[in-house]
């Protein structure tokens, strides 16, 4: 058959957990806690499937998580979305993701994404006929130049996604760049769509900037976010969008024929759970704190950390102690060393090898310590 997506096989984090595996490596390699969730949590799951909440969950999620959502978002960001016409509760980021893509993108239409990027964008653009145009960003600060995004756009351009905190880089936009995105767009239909998955792993004081915060993009914006990240249980697969009335309108259209409605009693738990804010506002501390752990374990190794500013990911450049491509020295340090990583090539869709690596920080510290001690010989 005519593959619909001929460059793409398995995705690098099942590979390379896969690989883990087998070669009983630490797992630093795809992004998941290696720790329990909150047993609280899973007591309000147990309760929500004894109260009864075992059949569909309304199409676009249960009103008392909406709430719930539309509560945090309010205080953390001081801006209101209703729960009945611009919230929409998703099986995670990536159902999310898939779903505003699949809503607004045409054959032709051209999508910006900035690269490293997180590997569900350009192949879901593809898959509905879209042309992806790269900005590529350049280590170790991975900033961007607006004036050079600027030169990729046509009369096509219809979406940009944005992902702060970055994965895999560990980058944030700035005030700055919003400042200057909103120039860019003003007086064009260009859509948004701001993948903020890692909206609390912002370090050192900085704030996240959401595209909320600025009007002249809010009204422009599908904003992604994800319970996984959030409730430290990637495997519930849960979150959900933000988009205003026109935009929300559009993505329900799809979202009801996608998966119609996701996991009833979870939706149930996480809003009686969310509701609480000291539930997860010291998730910021939890994890500065492991970062700041695992880059101090690694100080004295030969790797060459890069910045991390936020998200759960910390890149380390190897350039200098070898120089095989990142694919080879990833598998080779799981095989020999028995740790697991990504190499960031696999978020790059054409070949681009940096040689720089990628660390999940999401685990036990003993995890880390114990990590670290072997990377420590390489
Ligand atoms: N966006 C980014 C940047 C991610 O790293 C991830 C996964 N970790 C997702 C989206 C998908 O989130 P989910 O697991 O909720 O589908
Ligand atoms: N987002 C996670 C990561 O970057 C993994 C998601 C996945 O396995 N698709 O590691």
């Amino acid at each position: 058959i005519q593959s619909k997506l001929p460059g793409v096989s398995t995705t690098i984090f099942t590979v390379m957990s896969k690989l883990a595996a087998e070669h009983q490596a630490i797992n630093l390699s795809q992004g998941f806690p290696d720790y329990s969730c909150d047993p609280k949590l899973m007591e309000l799951v147990d309760k929500a499937m004894k109260d009864g909440y075992n059949q569909y969950a309304p199409m676009p999620g249960a009103m008392a998580l909406k709430e719930a959502i539309a509560g945090k978002v309010e205080s953390l960001y001081k801006t209101k979305y209703n729960p009945d016409t611009e919230i929409t509760v998703t099986a995670g980021g990536t159902q999310a993701i898939f779903t505003a893509i699949a809503a607004i993108i045409n054959p032709g239409d051209e999508v910006i994404i900035f690269e490293p990027a997180y590997d569900s964008y350009a192949p879901t653009v593809k898959l509905f006929g879209g042309l992806v145009k790269t900005y590529e960003l350049a280590p170790p600060n991975y900033e961007i130049d607006w004036d050079m995004v600027k030169k990729l756009f046509t009369a096509n351009t219809r979406m940009i996604i944005l992902n702060s905190p970055q994965n895999p880089t560990g980058s944030i936009l700035s005030p700055a760049d919003l400042q200057a995105l909103i120039k860019l767009t003003k007086g064009t239909d260009i859509l948004i769509l701001s993948d903020e998955v890692y909206e609390h792993l912002v370090y050192d004081e900085q704030k996240h900037q959401s595209v909320m915060l600025y009007p002249e993009l809010r009204e422009r914006s599908f904003i992604i976010a994800s319970f996984g990240k959030l409730l430290h249980a990637t495997g519930w697969k849960l979150g959900y969008c933000l988009a205003p009335e026109k935009l929300t309108r559009e993505f329900r259209k799809v979202h009801q024929f996608n998966v119609f409605s996701v996991n009833s009693p979870m939706q149930q738990a996480i809003a009686n759970y969310i509701s609480e804010p000291s539930n997860y506002n010291g998730i910021t501390n939890f994890f500065q704190q492991k970062r700041d752990y695992f880059r101090s374990l690694l100080a004295d190794s030969k790797f060459e950390l890069l910045p991390c500013k936020g998200s759960y990911f910390q890149c380390a450049s190897y350039g200098h102690i070898s120089d095989e491509k990142d694919t080879d020295f990833s598998i080779r340090l799981l095989k020999e060393f028995g740790v697991a990583t990504i190499p960031v090539s696999a978020f790059y869709q054409k070949a681009t090898d940096h040689k720089i690596i990628r660390f999940c920080f999401a685990k036990e510290d003993s995890t880390l310590a114990l990590a670290a001690e072997k990377l420590i010989k390489v």
